[in-house]
């Protein structure tokens, strides 16, 4: 999980349909603006365009004006995370706070081999962090029968992703001169860019080791 900034001020729209008795949350430039301050990825699993979308109320509304219409409260999900998130969980760290410190405070960490399993570390014992562990451990690695055949298609997506990432820096550091280094070096940018998919895995994977965080690590300040 990473920080996503949310941009300001709230559409216009929402003001105007909380007023109405069936106002629509998804008016105006809503689901554009949403995409865009998500890079289009699901804040819970990071997925690039997911095929199912879900504008998720971060806070459940429950029927709640205020919490309905909130631009700050509405998120971008697909629907496995939305589905593995329902109400159950309401006392998560929020991604778009700053000071919520999501990146540090979730340690991802996957080996890339099929059938394995995304593992999430709590950093600290705060409440908030380890019910957000909690979630993220179950979008990544499912719950029931077919959440788990969809945490599955995630990890493959993931998998994809890191092997992909692995090679160039496999390259870059010239184990197997292939390339050249500008652009072997910008496409590792690339991948540690808030808006690449999965970034929160690949971030960490040069966070845990001395060597790449050395050579790598100013790229993970953005
Ligand atoms: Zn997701």
């Amino acid at each position: 999980m990473i920080h996503f900034e949310k941009s300001q001020p709230a559409p216009t729209c929402l003001a105007v349909e909380s007023k109405k008795s069936a106002g629509n949350y998804k008016c105006g430039d809503v689901l554009s603006r949403l995409q865009a301050d998500f890079h289009s990825k699901c804040y819970i699993c990071e997925m690039r365009n997911p095929t199912s979308i879900n504008v998720e109320h971060f806070v459940p509304h429950e029927g709640d004006k205020h919490l309905k219409f909130s631009w700050d409260n509405l998120f971008w999900s697909c629907a496995h995370c939305n589905n593995t998130k329902l109400a159950k969980f309401k006392n998560l760290l929020n991604c778009t706070v700053a000071e919520d410190s999501v990146e540090s405070r979730l340690h991802l960490k996957f080996k890339p081999f099929p059938f394995e399993r995304v593992e999430v570390e709590a950093t600290d014992s705060d409440p908030r962090t380890l019910q957000t562990q909690q979630l993220l451990d179950e979008a990544y690695n499912g719950t029931t029968k077919l959440k788990m055949m969809e945490s599955a298609n995630i990890r493959t997506a993931l998998l994809l992703d890191i092997r992909d990432f692995q090679d160039l820096l496999f390259f870059y550091f010239d184990f197997k001169p292939h390339g050249n280094k500008t652009d072997l070096l910008n496409r590792i940018k690339g991948h540690l860019s808030r808006g690449s998919s999965f970034a929160g895995v690949k971030r960490w994977i040069i966070r845990d080791n001395a060597k790449l965080f050395e050579a790598l690590g100013e790229f993970l300040d953005d």
